[in-house]
């Protein structure tokens, strides 16, 4: 199952390569059908290393030249940058005024974001941005007397059809990602401050992987997905 031709699409995600490691191969194939794909990328991903000689304001520049040129793989058609500070994310007012922001502007049919309620071991920004993006759409970014100031800067009130979420714990969609192999690892692999670069040896593991998934529904690779259908 895939989305409409004419779609618009804005993905939400915590940190800059969560996107590309749980749904890279969809956001590719969605880009190459045409559709109207836009990144937005809530934290800094200024906390993301091992390495104790890398600061961190230094390590978010490189996040963002990352992901610009795993936006350029794919063809998105915008990213945003939040730059929120990296595992600082909160449900809180400031954030989600961010999101309401950023889907008045770009007015998604579909929203794709990570899985907010896990039952174990989860990055709290990952709850928090998958939480705070479905507030985010119902009720706030429906109902214009919900940060009324947008009206006057001419950002309309919108209603987001559907959400889908990556790294879910019972997906119930699928997309078949076996032609957009190369893209998703391309775009992932823009990513070498987080994944390295490419490897036989890693590509495999990940065909491995999605290969797993794609048997639940009879594709090759597969990347899976809980959807969940909100205005019509
Ligand atoms: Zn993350």
């Amino acid at each position: 199952m895939t989305a409409d031709d004419a779609d618009s699409i804005l993905v939400v995600t915590p940190h800059p390569d969560d996107s590309e490691s749980s749904a890279g191969g969809t956001i590719a194939r969605w880009c190459a059908e045409g559709k109207k794909v836009v990144l937005v990328v809530c934290t800094d991903g200024s906390k993301g290393t091992s390495d104790r000689s890398v600061k961190p304001e230094d390590l978010a520049k490189t996040r963002e030249a990352e992901t610009l040129n795993a936006a350029k793989v794919y063809g998105l058609a915008g990213v945003e940058f939040l730059r929120m500070p990296d595992q600082a994310l909160e449900d809180n007012d400031e954030f989600r005024e961010k999101i309401v922001r950023q889907i008045r502007k770009h007015k998604p049919r579909i929203l794709l974001t990570v899985e907010p309620d896990r039952s174990y071991l989860r990055h709290r920004d990952h709850a928090m941005t998958g939480r705070v993006a479905l507030d985010a759409i119902f009720p706030y970014s429906r109902d214009h007397l919900a940060y009324p100031e947008h009206l006057e800067e001419g950002l309309e009130p919108h209603k987001v059809e559907e959400v889908w979420f990556f790294r879910a714990e019972k997906p119930d969609t699928y997309v078949d990602i076996t032609d957009y192999f190369e893209a998703r690892q391309n775009a992932l692999h823009s990513h070498v401050s987080q994944v390295g670069e490419r490897s036989e040896e890693r590509d495999q593991r990940t065909r491995e992987r999605l290969s797993e998934t794609g048997k639940k529904i009879g594709f090759p690779l597969a990347e899976s997905f809980k959807r969940i259908k909100i205005f019509r």
